[in-house]
């Protein structure tokens, strides 16, 4: 493809884009996807094709084959699991990041790429009201700043034991402490840097699904008892099911008791601190060694875009960095090199998505539309409290509501059929796009909000929608 085509299709794809994001917002598409499993892949060649194809046919394929397989994360009908936002500005911060083609290896390699995570990462810093403790860098998911985390826990607990024996070496194992309302995320993090099940607490939460402060102190003490040693807490601001939030205070008083390293899952929460009534929720915050924040959830900047805050760069450094001869330069005691703040060592240009996002929408206007999006998970609360046989199964504290219809009579696994009866419903109508999940061992369903589209008349509809669709369940 030489330049000029280049400008020629790249407006074209433009144009398709602007329609493809129009047309979602007007609900245009049924929001899951209808097609079948094998579908997609059904309709296209298994075989690479050996001559090169006009552009035009491969564009012509992204309206025929690939966008009937899409399910709109962008419709504004889209109240399943968390919203990942996509504002239009980072769809341009992306490309351009594309365009630039950049790959930070270290400073020298893009000092831009370099500076400008440095920036933004600290201007959402501030935006959430974090003190200048912390310093930050952003990383593909909270999956993995969660990992990261915990091997940074490990390696302080060690004394940067992986420099030696490793975990093999140890003596005494090292024990982690989640919520049963802890991201599947962290529970795998913690397998894969190698603490072993055996030593993971599912510490006990109360009637709000937060983490009992009293439950851990007592696991820590059961463990220390059995010679254990107490190594990371990971308390979780904003769960997934029903973004409870676990005390921070009182936990980070029993974890800096015990020494152990206290990590925040903060992935869709963080973005709530940008409002400042928000920020009591997280009281205790700059006592935490670590926080995840994902920026592509509600904030809007497209995914990848998990901003993951330490109090230590030097421990992160430390654990994190390689530093073999060909990427070593005459910079490196004055500028950050970002392949020692995670795994990998290649970096896109995440930063400017998150540049282009903020500068477009300034501060206000992304505290506007998050403020709406509470305003909604408000107004739908209000309306099932105040409706009979409907039940609202935990606080509103952000944008979820989690609901059942309970009608006289349904209960235990009737009601669960009725639950996944009326929910099917909902998603195979078109109209709407609902999470059912589980809640102590029953189902319920989940409404998030925090889509950028989502206006007041979508969620008045989808309550009309999930009257009519319980009735007929
Ligand atoms: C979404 C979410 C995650 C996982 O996020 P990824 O960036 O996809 O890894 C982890 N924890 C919480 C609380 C989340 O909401």
């Amino acid at each position: 493809m030489d330049h000029e085509e280049f400008r020629r299709r790249g407006h074209q794809l433009i144009d398709w884009i602007a329609d493809y994001r129009r047309d979602c917002s007007e609900g245009a598409f049924p929001v899951v996807s209808r097609v079948a499993p094998g579908e997609v892949r059904g309709r296209l060649p298994g075989a690479p094709p050996l001559d090169p194809q006009p552009m035009e046919e491969v564009l012509g394929d992204l309206s025929r084959i690939i966008l009937p397989g899409c399910t709109h994360w962008q419709d504004p009908r889209f109240f399943a699991y968390f919203p990942s936002n996509s504002a239009l500005a980072a769809v341009l911060g992306d490309l351009a990041s594309t365009g630039l083609a950049q790959l930070g290896l270290n400073w020298q390699a893009s000092p831009a790429l370099t500076e400008l995570e440095e920036l933004t990462t600290d201007w959402l810093r501030q935006m959430m009201g974090l003190s200048d403790h912390w310093s930050g860098v952003i990383q593909d998911t909270a999956s993995t700043a969660t990992l990261v985390a915990l091997l940074c826990a490990r390696e302080r607990a060690t004394g940067y034991g992986a420099a030696r024996g490793g975990l093999q070496a140890s003596a005494e194992p090292l024990t982690v402490y989640l919520s049963s309302q802890s991201h599947s995320s962290v529970e795998k993090a913690a397998l894969l840097a190698g603490f072993g099940r055996e030593n993971l607490r599912m510490i006990a939460v109360d009637e709000a699904y937060r983490m009992r402060p009293e439950a851990l102190r007592e696991a820590i003490a059961q463990d220390l008892e059995r010679g254990l040693r107490p190594c990371a807490v990971v308390a979780t601001v904003g769960s997934t099911a029903t973004t409870a939030i676990d005390p921070l205070a009182p936990l980070a008083e029993v974890a800096a008791a015990h020494r152990a390293w206290l990590h925040v899952d903060a992935a869709l929460a963080g973005s709530a601190m940008i409002l400042p009534e928000c920020r009591t929720l997280w009281q205790g915050i700059e006592r935490a060694d670590s926080l995840v924040v994902n920026a592509h959830k509600w904030l809007g900047a497209s995914f990848d875009c998990s901003l993951y805050y330490v109090r230590d760069p030097q421990h992160l450094i430390r654990v994190m960095s390689s530093s073999p001869s060909y990427l070593r330069t005459g910079a490196d005691e004055t500028v950050r090199n970002l392949r020692d703040w995670g795994i990998p060592l290649g970096r896109r240009f995440r930063a400017l998505k998150l540049w282009f996002l903020i500068r477009e929408q300034g501060v206000s206007g992304l505290q506007t539309r998050l403020r709406r999006d509470l305003a909604h998970a408000r107004w739908l609360a209000e309306r099932i409290d105040a409706a009979s046989h409907w039940r609202r199964l935990a606080p509103v504290t952000l944008q979820t509501v989690c609901v059942r219809h309970e009608p006289p009579g349904v209960e235990g696994d009737a009601l669960d059929r009725h639950t996944l009866a009326w929910a099917r419903r909902i998603n195979e109508s078109g109209q709407a796009y609902l999470t059912p999940a589980m809640l102590e061992g029953r189902w319920m369903v989940r409404v998030s909000f925090g889509v950028e589209a989502t206006e007041h008349r979508h969620v008045e509809a989808l309550w009309t929608l999930m009257q009519s669709a319980a009735a007929a369940a």
